[in-house]
């Protein structure tokens, strides 16, 4: 019985995450999609000076795809995600194209890097979908357009501001999605992190998205949080734990990944 639990369990972890992919998987086709609509649109009108970008979002959200077939089939093989020394404002500024092409034009994104940001230690590809989940849901919000705010800050916790937070005081840094759109009321809010709640019509929603990224900066020792109101907007924030050490360069990446692992 006991060997039934751990295999349901197991199934159960692999069901989530898999679901959690397909989920990250069709926001990315999502982007690659409307990027080559654009393109034809473009090229229709014979207006060729664009499609240099849209082809280059294209790829990007392609490679983030295959990206995240290779977590998959890491997992299979039970190796884990790869956390890292990872400079975020460097994040989303690679993300900014992207999000862009994949919220459309009605919808103006302002991206406000704090300076000097501390790093923190996360599997990149992960903190790139948590993000594009997060200005998806934005864009959701906000059928008739509007402005997503996209912003980093260091946050040093003392106890009583860590109380707070519900997180040991310390060191983090936080990145907040910040929408004008339509809010949440209380009883949404007190449910949006069960896996599979939504209030999206039925092919639009998974209910995957926040409940992915509250297990996510849980496992990093962070926190995610949220303040909304309705007919005024929603901010979503996720704080993760400063990483004492520097950020490694690219170069430096490639010969980590290529180390044995210990
Ligand atoms: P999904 O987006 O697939 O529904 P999520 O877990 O990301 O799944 O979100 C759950 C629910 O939380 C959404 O269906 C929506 O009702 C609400 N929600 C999330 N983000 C926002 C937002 N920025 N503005 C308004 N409602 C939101």
């Amino acid at each position: 019985a006991e060997a039934a639990l751990r295999q349901s369990q197991k199934m159960e972890a692999v069901g989530q995450l898999t679901g959690g992919i397909a989920h990250d998987f069709n926001n990315l086709l999502a982007g690659i999609s409307g990027s080559l609509e654009l393109m034809q649109t473009r090229i229709g009108q014979g207006r060729l000076k664009d499609v240099d970008r849209y082809m280059a979002a294209a790829q990007g959200a392609a490679r983030r795809a295959a990206a995240l077939t290779h977590r998959l089939l890491a997992f299979s093989r039970r190796q884990t995600l790869a956390p890292r020394p990872t400079d975020v404002n460097h994040l989303v500024a690679g993300m900014e194209e992207l999000i862009r092409r994949t919220v459309g034009p009605a919808i103006e994104i302002a991206v406000e890097g704090a300076p000097d940001l501390w790093t923190v230690l996360v599997d990149p590809p992960q903190l790139e979908n948590a993000l594009l989940n997060l200005c998806l849901n934005a864009r959701d919000a906000m059928p008739e357009g509007g402005r997503i705010a996209i912003e980093t800050a260091n946050l040093r916790l003392d106890a009583a501001a860590a109380r707070a937070h519900d997180i040991p005081p310390g060191d983090y840094l936080s990145l907040c999605v910040t929408d004008t759109g339509t809010g949440m009321a209380p009883e949404v809010i007190a449910r949006v992190f069960e896996p599979f709640f939504t209030t999206k019509p039925i092919g639009q929603g998974t209910g995957l998205g926040l409940s992915m990224i509250y297990g996510f900066t849980q496992q990093s020792g962070g926190q995610v949080r949220i303040a909304s109101e309705v007919g005024r907007g929603t901010r979503v924030c996720i704080t993760l734990p400063r990483h004492h050490g520097a950020c490694e360069t690219e170069a430096a990446h490639a010969t980590l990944a290529e180390a044995p692992r210990a």
